[in-house]
């Protein structure tokens, strides 16, 4: 596998190199005179077959060739991107065969990112030019080719030497530049050079406003070649590279004013789709390739190529670190020995279908890189002269659906290509919804138009509508709807995204911490009786001192407080509080008090009487002592009742006792009788005698 991937890349390098190079000098073919033959050839010393010759009789741009659109048949012209599609080495009882392999060519075309996401854009014509004869001239391994050229060296040749011809209508041959390199160029199949002019013409009759031509050569062996128009003016090319010896002088002056035009050429073999759509690439995408070209293709115009090596500077900037295809991408083209290579950088290395390209049953597919697919977005965009909305993140923090593989027919074996094979992962920010809209953008023929308005529409992933962009993790759908003005169409396009939870969001909720309740206070600690509901108010303090909202708890009351009793208020925490549980404190009703109405000295001894009070009222408990604050040598006494006096005897003779009364009531609190007593009476004395 190794080998053959060296074996593929070392083609692509001699196709690019050659086809850019000598397409171009070809195209002088304006220069040619009447009936004069295929010079630009002779002019390059290569072995060239006896060429097309120009000729302004009406068969050189044939009237009545069938022309046929099998894509985008009801798009227009010029607002489309224009494929045209012709016939090399096929006889007219070949048709079908053509018209089948150029079918094939734009379905593969149709799934290949990013032509794929453009293919509501595309229109495709077939034009059939039959040849006289099947198949494509030199169609020889590039040994066989070069022994039969060497042969007929031997015997004397000058000059061309042709082998191998065939009569084709654009006479495509393989071994482009073998002999004249004396190096293997087998798979660089071309036109001759009057063969790419009549591409051009009889474009310009039967589409005139085409954006691409591909000719296909009937012939199973490998190859392709392409021409750009982007490049053509401006890189007339002087071979300065080693050349076989035998190779005659070159009229340099024969190479100026070339011009280019978009035409790649494919042979039937299966892999060779990959060729057009290299080339391809280079003519619509203005992409440069990834491996050294040399020194005369280096350009800063192509997207994928510059002298910028400061990662914070270069032009693909905004595509570093992101993708795993273009991470670190500021990569030195590898120089092949020409040390020129050195000062010239590129975007991915060993990845990108600038570089190399994919073949049946390999294993390996490659991609166009990232900062390619931009690049020919933005030229896309340019030739369909139309408007197109994209979701631009990718360029920042996606991956792209891996590619997968050609089956052994050809058939490109790939599931999603588009846009939407992107996944997409938001971390968490708070406004991610902002993020997202800032990365849709619109082109208009290529160029980005300024402040668009667009209508976002957010869909959870049930497909539900949702009011507004999101923030909380999850999968969602976004359509970007752009409703045009002007030139503008209008276009819309639908992505899936996810945000992605917030770790920090997983925790639980950072709260304050809560001062724990410390204290409770009654508004009132006791009542007396009055024979209605009393219930007091409920202060709660923290440890802090501060008090607790009464919106964190609630209150309860044991049954009645109407009668003499002690009662519970209890406080139930909630919310924040929960954890806290409950307080509760006790208040009294107390029954109403009474007072002395009579003290009465007697012999060591003293009558108290007092005032009836039997409401709530169990009895009467007296206290008496010498000392008036009843701190010491305190008796009490407990009467019932119904009695409303008592003697107290047995005291010392001659000393002032003080006296008290008050009332209680024996309740049950909690299973245990306890007394309820009233406020004290007043305070009276007497002196025994
Ligand atoms: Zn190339
Ligand atoms: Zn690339």
């Amino acid at each position: 596998m190794r080998r053959n991937n060296n074996f593929f890349k070392a083609f692509l390098l001699s196709v690019c190199f050659m086809i850019t190079a000598f397409g171009l000098n070809a195209l002088t073919a304006h220069a040619y005179s009447e009936g004069e033959t295929d010079d630009c050839y002779k002019a390059t010393g290569i072995g060239a077959q006896e060429g097309l010759k120009y000729t302004s009789d009406e068969d050189w741009v044939p009237k009545n060739l069938e022309k046929k659109a099998i894509q985008g048949e009801n798009l227009s012209d010029d607002k489309s991107i224009l494929y045209l599609i012709m016939a090399d080495g096929f006889t007219a009882d070949e048709k079908d065969a053509f018209e089948k392999e150029a079918s094939d060519m734009m379905n593969y075309l149709m799934k290949l990112v990013p032509y794929s996401e453009f293919k509501n854009l595309t229109k495709a014509y077939t034009v059939f030019t039959p040849s006289n004869e099947s198949g494509a001239s030199r169609d020889l391994s590039y040994a066989d080719y070069m022994a039969q050229y060497k042969a007929e060296k031997e015997k004397g040749e000058q000059g061309n030497v042709e082998i191998d011809t065939k009569d084709t209508f654009f006479k495509c041959a393989f071994n482009q530049l073998s002999a004249y390199y004396n190096y293997d160029y087998e798979r660089l199949i071309e036109p001759s050079c009057a063969g790419m002019q009549r591409a051009a013409d009889i474009a310009k009759e039967y589409a005139p406003s085409y954006n691409q031509i591909i000719i296909i050569s009937n012939s199973e062996r490998y190859g392709g070649s392409g021409l750009s128009e982007q490049w053509g003016p401006y890189r007339p090319y002087y071979p300065t590279t080693t050349q076989s010896s035998d190779t005659p002088a070159k009229d340099e002056t024969y190479f100026q004013e070339v011009k280019g035009i978009n035409l790649a050429v494919a042979s039937i073999n299966s892999a060779s789709k990959e060729v057009a759509a290299h080339e391809i690439a280079h003519a619509l995408g203005n992409l440069a390739d990834e491996y050294w070209p040399g020194e005369v293709f280096a350009t800063e115009n192509c997207p994928n190529m510059t002298q910028t090596s400061d990662a914070s500077q270069v032009k693909w900037k905004d595509f570093l670190t992101y993708s795993e295809r273009t991470k670190n991408g500021v990569f030195q083209y590898e120089g092949y020995g020409d040390a020129a290579a050195n000062s010239w950088y590129r975007p991915s290395k060993g990845s990108c279908k600038m570089e190399a390209l994919s073949y049946p049953n390999s294993g390996i597919f490659y991609e166009f890189c990232e900062v390619c697919r931009e690049g020919f977005r933005e030229n896309m965009s340019k030739a369909s002269n139309s408007t197109s909305i994209y979701w631009q993140d990718y360029c920042k923090n996606s991956t792209p659906s891996t590619a997968k593989t050609i089956a052994a027919d050809g058939t490109l074996e790939y599931s999603t290509l588009d846009q939407s094979g992107y996944t997409t992962e938001f971390a968490y920010t708070g406004n991610a919804p902002k993020d997202l809209e800032s990365s849709f953008i619109v082109r208009h023929a290529g160029t980005v138009v300024d402040n668009p308005k667009i209508t976002f529409t957010y869909y959870d992933s049930k497909k539900n509508k949702l009011d507004k962009a999101p923030s909380a993790s999850g999968t969602y759908t976004v359509t970007a709807a752009f409703a045009g003005s002007g030139d503008m169409n209008s276009c819309t396009v639908t992505k899936a995204y996810t945000i992605l939870k917030d770790t920090n969001q997983q925790k639980p909720p950072q709260q304050p911490e809560i001062a724990a309740p410390k204290t409770m206070t009654l508004s009132a600690s006791a009542y007396t009786y009055n024979g209605k509901v009393r219930k007091p108010s409920v202060t709660i303090k923290d440890t802090n001192g501060k008090a607790v909202g009464a919106s964190n708890y609630t209150v309860s009351y044991s049954k009645g407080c109407k009668n003499v009793g002690r009662y519970t208020v209890t406080v139930t925490f909630k919310g924040d509080y929960s954890k806290y549980k409950s307080m509760s404190k006790t208040f009294d009703i107390k029954p109403k008090t009474t007072s002395i109405s009579k003290l009465k000295a007697s012999k060591k001894a003293f009558t108290v009487k007092w005032k009836k009070q039997t409401t709530q009222t169990t009895g009467y408990h007296i206290q008496y002592s010498k000392d008036k604050k009843f701190k010491n040598g305190v008796k009490a006494a407990n009467v019932k009742s119904s009695k409303t006096l008592k003697k107290i005897s047995k005291l010392k003779s001659k000393k002032t006792y003080y006296v008290r009364i008050r009332t209680y009531k024996t309740v049950k609190v909690n299973g245990k009788s306890v007394k309820v007593y009233s406020n004290w009476s007043k305070i009276k004395k007497v002196k025994t005698k």
